[in-house]
């Protein structure tokens, strides 16, 4: 069943030569033999030497229920023998339709106990795409055009509020909305300006105050820059909870309901950016369902297929999907869409999904498990260099320091993040590092048995290599 020697070694050359991988620096990757994946089963990943390996990452923050689910994979056979893809564009599908009925039966309801957070309308609509950057674009287009098809006043609201540390994709748009100066910066003269927010991380507090005796100041500072700027701002865009890919960086608890609660008073369309968050990663469905609230505009892609397929959908409610209607010679159309636009296969694979999460009550549970890293995770705190350790549902962080006191950071070009990872794979738990933030993201479906190895994997990588630094 495996390739012969051989075989093997043509791949790697193959392997090395032909793809220029993401996030990569190719001219280590051409230097060294690469990680061919082959199969997977539930959590593990085996390579094409038999190699198993602990996917400690869901295979980039996207696999929920485990690779190969019986029924995901089911479904999918299912819907591959009538039909893989037809359009959106001037038709229609079922597993669309289907999966949208069931997106907007779980999207966040809010909460009738925070009435500061504004009305009660839920999201109504469902605009597919396929992957999480285009969802954004798409919030940030419907959020602009919104605002002009008002008209009067309302024409001059623009732009947009982001946050320093925020990621929200790699296209242009979503770049503009970034705030990771590593990956963002060196495009800047191809981004539109946003008014920016310092990111509510409390390790390292942007207004140097301490949680909770800083009574959350950092809404204050939001407040006053909504204020200043609320004429020409169209919209306000948030990762909820957890700034995912600048290293699991955490907002105090209260911080995204008092943000919702500035939108709404200041007639700004709050975009929240679901998806690394969305499908249960932070212990409930959605972050938002944290702090009660229902945004304007939701991007949901990552885990919405249980890692299957590149799909993606942006939410939002009735009275924006509203403004966009009239005869068509106004030309109020929303003038977007994609080839793949509600692909069925990809919307088969979430239907199958959102049936597993019912089925394994999967949210349920998750509860053992988060609060099982959380315990075997607290002697951590005391380590020599482990500066932090942040954890919402199954998003699990541990930032690595040079220097705990002063919460000096190792530099970039020690690579302290990508040593650990390193080690741990070769201890067989896969893992990717967030500089020098070790993020575990595991599938939801992982068991106690296989987060104890990860654990103990992950601490005597940390041992090893920060004994040496
Ligand atoms: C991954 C991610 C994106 C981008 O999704 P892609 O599918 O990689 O384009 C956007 N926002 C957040 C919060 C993400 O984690």
């Amino acid at each position: 069943m495996f390739p012969t020697h051989d075989e093997i070694d043509l791949w790697y050359e193959k392997g090395q030569s032909l793809i220029w991988h993401p996030f990569t620096q190719m001219k280590e990757w051409e230097d060294e033999k690469p990680t061919i994946i082959v199969s997977g089963e539930g959590a593990t990943l085996c390579d094409i030497e038999g190699n198993r390996y602990l996917d400690a990452t869901s295979s980039i923050w996207v696999n929920i229920h485990g690779h190969r689910h019986k029924s995901i994979n089911q479904a999918m056979k299912k819907q591959l023998d009538r039909i893989a893809h037809s359009t959106l564009l001037g038709l229609t599908n079922l597993p669309a339709i289907e999966l949208a009925e069931q997106l907007i039966q779980i999207a966040p309801k809010g909460d009738v106990k925070h009435k500061e957070s504004g009305e009660a309308e839920k999201l109504t609509k469902v605009f597919y795409s396929d992957n999480g950057s285009t969802a954004v674009e798409i919030a940030l287009k419907i959020a602009f055009s919104y605002w002009q098809h008002l008209g009067g006043e309302y024409k001059r609201k623009k732009k947009f509020v982001s946050f320093s540390n925020a990621y929200h994709g790699d296209t242009i748009g979503s770049v503009s909305v970034g705030g990771i100066d590593l990956f963002h910066a060196a495009y800047g003269p191809l981004l539109f300006d946003t008014i920016n927010i310092s990111s509510p991380t409390c390790y390292r507090c942007p207004i140097g105050l301490n949680y909770p005796s800083c009574k959350l100041a950092c809404v204050d500072e939001a407040e006053k820059v909504l204020k200043k700027h609320h004429r020409r701002l169209a919209g306000l865009i948030i990762e909820p909870l957890i700034q995912a890919a600048a290293g699991m960086l955490c907002a105090p608890p209260g911080y995204l309901r008092k943000i919702r609660a500035l939108c709404t008073k200041y007639e700004i369309l709050m975009i929240v950016d679901e998806v690394a968050t969305g499908f249960g990663r932070t212990g409930k469905m959605f972050a938002s369902e944290h702090e009660g609230l229902v945004p304007d505009l939701m991007a949901i892609s990552k885990g919405l297929t249980g890692g299957y397929l590149p799909l993606a959908a942006t939410l939002t409610r009735q009275k924006i999907y509203d403004a966009f209607l009239g005869d068509y010679a106004e030309f109020k159309t929303f003038f977007h869409g994609h080839s793949y636009t509600g692909n069925p296969l990809g919307c088969a694979a979430a239907i199958a999904n959102l049936k597993v999460f019912k089925k394994e009550k999967t949210l349920e549970k998750l509860k053992e498990k988060i609060i099982y890293v959380k315990k075997s995770l607290m002697s951590w705190r005391r380590w020599k260099h482990v500066g932090d350790i942040r954890q919402v549902g199954l998003m699990i962080a541990i930032e690595l320091v040079a220097d705990k006191k002063t919460k000096l950071s190792y530099p970039l070009e020690m690579r302290v993040g990508g040593a650990v990872c390193q080690e741990a794979k070769s201890r067989g738990v896969l893992l990717r590092p967030l500089g020098n933030v070790i993020a575990i993201v595991p599938p939801l479906s992982i068991t106690l048995d296989e987060l104890e190895k990860i654990i103990t994997v992950v601490g005597a990588a940390i041992r090893k290599v920060t004994a040496k630094k």
